[in-house]
């Protein structure tokens, strides 16, 4: 008795994954197909032959990776940064990585790279990612936006909301415990509020249930180094925080 209940728990657990997964996708509560074949075993074709390539992952219950994410990205077009965009920077690290650092948009490194945060900014975030005692290998690191802005200039509000459903597919599959949101520009998109950096930073928000810590900027420190005092404040919240993982 004990061992079916402990059965079922799963299978609802996995039916509740499934669920989340589709609607974080921002896909039907369920697949059409099975809506309109409610026998779809007795075809004798398992669901993963009659399925399009990008839901494979749901029917075979893998659960997708970022390699599916970065697929579905594609060479993407869905905003007009695609138009002067040299490279998409999709994200970089550890896929199980129990902290992630979201910024804002690439720049001109990064653009040339294909890689986050590889300019000056990127070095600072590097020792800041040092001084927390971890390696860039042990984080993930993306960006609200994956292609550059031209001339650095701030992401527009059409581009973010093209692009802001990738980084949430990024999350969703890291399933992070922690975030870190740098800039103004991550911690409003994430957080979907309006309220300046200044009053977000020092202190955990929810984000999904996931904590967040909004800190400033690496580009901005470089500009107003007195600033750095505030982002080690919060960096050892973030520390404390992971160490007790
Ligand atoms: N600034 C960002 O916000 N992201 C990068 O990848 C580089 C600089």
């Amino acid at each position: 008795m004990k061992a079916q209940r402990k059965e079922l728990l799963e299978i609802l657990s996995q039916c509740k994954d499934y669920l989340s997964f589709r609607r974080d996708m921002g896909l039907g509560f369920l697949p059409a197909s099975f809506c309109n074949n409610p026998k779809p075993r007795r075809t004798g074709v398992s669901p993963v032959e009659v399925r399009s390539s990008s839901e494979e992952h749901i029917v075979s219950q893998k659960r997708p990776t970022l390699a599916d994410v970065r697929r579905e990205l594609g060479d993407c077009e869905l905003c007009k940064l695609h138009k002067t965009r040299t490279n998409i920077v999709f994200g970089a690290g550890n896929e199980q990585a129990k902290l992630v650092f979201v910024g804002e948009g690439p720049g001109l490194d990064e653009d040339i790279q294909g890689e986050p945060f590889v300019g000056a900014a990127g070095q600072l975030l590097t020792r800041i990612i040092r001084a927390i005692n971890l390696r860039r290998e042990d984080v993930y690191i993306c960006n609200i936006i994956k292609c550059r802005p031209p001339k650095n200039r701030n992401p527009e509000p059409d581009e973010i909301e093209a692009c802001k459903p990738f980084v949430l597919k990024q999350l969703d599959v890291i399933r992070p415990r922690l975030i870190c949101a740098l800039g103004s520009v991550a911690a409003q998109a994430l957080l979907e509020t309006a309220a300046p950096i200044g009053i977000l930073r020092g202190r955990f928000h929810s984000f999904r249930g996931v904590k967040l810590m909004p800190t400033y900027h690496p580009a901005y420190l470089l500009r107003n180094p007195a600033k750095k005092r505030e982002v080690w404040e919060d960096m050892q919240m973030i520390q404390k925080e992971y160490q007790a993982l």
